[in-house]
């Protein structure tokens, strides 16, 4: 049990977390460190976060979501990474990344025959922005769609794309007008699994995160009718910015929530450890890094929960997004760091946890905008304001 302060919550939230909690203690930490240790993506979890309805957070209930609000779905998020955090990052993709943009930027006839099957967690979704050559500087996507009568042709590749190889519905990006910039020439397009010219590949070993799939897209010469362009031609760039605000307070809750995982052991474990005739938390050393970490995690939730509020209330959330995932993910880093040396040579094995959430955290700093990103968009904002 955590000694943290829990936030407010309403009797509905303080159930849902609850039962979420108990779910990942019993189903996610027990097999966290195997899935990890194999790079093995657990698609019966899936099946069972699908039944407990827990792949459709945000989205209405009326397309087989939960109908959450965005307070509500980032501690979901929080309480999956604290046990595991490539579970969380595969709910948060599918859910964010995917699902989320399909139901805002997405026609009448794409919401229903999307969101349904993503939101109950009949399909997975993965989401192709990042490319060989264009990451952070998403703008400069090479992968290009040229219009051919009705429909539309697709030839490049996308690489480290979250759920990709168990994903039945993509996003992708694209160049439909290169002549305009970025915002403008770029237009997001609906893919599934299964089209012509779309092929899928398996990505590299990676250090954290190594039981959330992740692989390439191909397309060549991927024809798509127009029907599949989602939101407006031109509109991708401004679509997929909106979309990434929305995934850094996923990725903040999921930071915050490997950070919430590394301390509860960190606390347990410090009490627990003799050394010199007494628990480690008896010397003050210990002691203030469990101080630092409670800081660290209390500060990141508000953050996290300040971003969400904003966007539940309709308000501009980027610049609080982008602080939010700046923060906890940075503090993630600290914290499991601390966590491994309070738990020592034992914090060094693959058996304690603690060395698992440090390279899971370190994803946090990476994906939906590296730190530097975030920094980037921060002091944008600070100096436009300043106009
Ligand atoms: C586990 C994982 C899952 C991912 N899942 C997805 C996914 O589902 N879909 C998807 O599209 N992508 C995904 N990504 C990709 C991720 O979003 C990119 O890796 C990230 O945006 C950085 O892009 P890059 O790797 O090309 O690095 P680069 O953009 O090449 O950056 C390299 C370094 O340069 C710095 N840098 C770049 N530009 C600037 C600048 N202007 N100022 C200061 N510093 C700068 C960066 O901060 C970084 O430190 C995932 C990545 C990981 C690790």
């Amino acid at each position: 049990m955590t000694t943290l302060a829990d936030l407010t919550l309403t009797d509905e939230q303080a159930m849902l977390v609850s039962m979420v909690r108990e779910f990942a203690q019993k189903e996610l930490l027990p097999q966290a460190v195997a899935i990890d240790r194999e790079a093995r993506f657990p698609r019966e979890t899936f099946q069972k976060l699908a039944e407990l309805g827990l792949l459709g957070l945000p989205i209405p209930e009326e397309f087989e979501g939960a109908g959450c609000d965005t307070v509500t779905t980032i501690m979901v998020i929080e309480e999956l990474a604290r046990c595991c955090g490539s579970t969380a990052l595969g709910v948060a993709a599918h859910t964010s990344l995917v699902t989320a943009p399909i139901f805002m930027f997405g026609n009448d006839e794409q919401r229903r025959k999307y969101v349904p099957d993503l939101a109950s967690g009949r399909k997975l979704g993965a989401f192709g922005l990042t490319e060989p050559n264009a990451g952070s500087d998403a703008g400069g996507t090479q992968t290009t769609a040229v219009r051919d009568g009705d429909d539309w042709i697709l030839n490049g590749a996308k690489i480290f794309i979250t759920n990709a190889n168990y994903a039945d519905t993509f996003i992708a990006t694209a160049v439909t007008d290169a002549s305009l910039p970025a915002k403008g020439g770029i237009t997001s397009f609906i893919l599934e699994r299964g089209t012509a010219g779309f092929s899928i590949n398996k990505g590299d070993e990676k250090l954290g995160m190594r039981g959330s799939d992740w692989g390439e897209l191909h397309f060549q010469e991927c024809r798509v009718p127009s029907s599949q362009v989602l939101g407006e031609v031109g509109q991708g760039f401004t679509n997929f910015m909106v979309t990434l605000d929305g995934g850094r307070v996923g990725i903040a809750a999921l930071a915050t929530g490997l950070a919430v995982g590394a301390y509860d052991l960190s606390v347990a474990y410090a009490q627990e450890r003799q050394a010199f005739g007494k628990p480690i938390a008896a010397k003050q050393a210990i002691a203030f890094k469990l101080a630092d970490m409670a800081v660290g995690i209390e500060a990141a939730r508000l953050l996290v929960r300040n971003a969400a509020e904003r966007r539940d209330a309709g308000k501009p959330y980027s610049r609080e997004a982008a602080i939010a995932k700046l923060f906890a993910s940075e503090m993630a880093m600290d914290v499991t760091s601390d966590a491994i040396q309070i738990h020592g040579g034992y914090g060094f094995t693959t058996e304690y946890h603690v060395e698992r959430m440090y390279r899971d955290a370190k994803l946090c700093t990476i994906g939906e905008g590296t730190s530097e990103v975030q920094r980037i968009v921060i002091s944008r904002d600070i100096l436009n304001d300043s106009d």
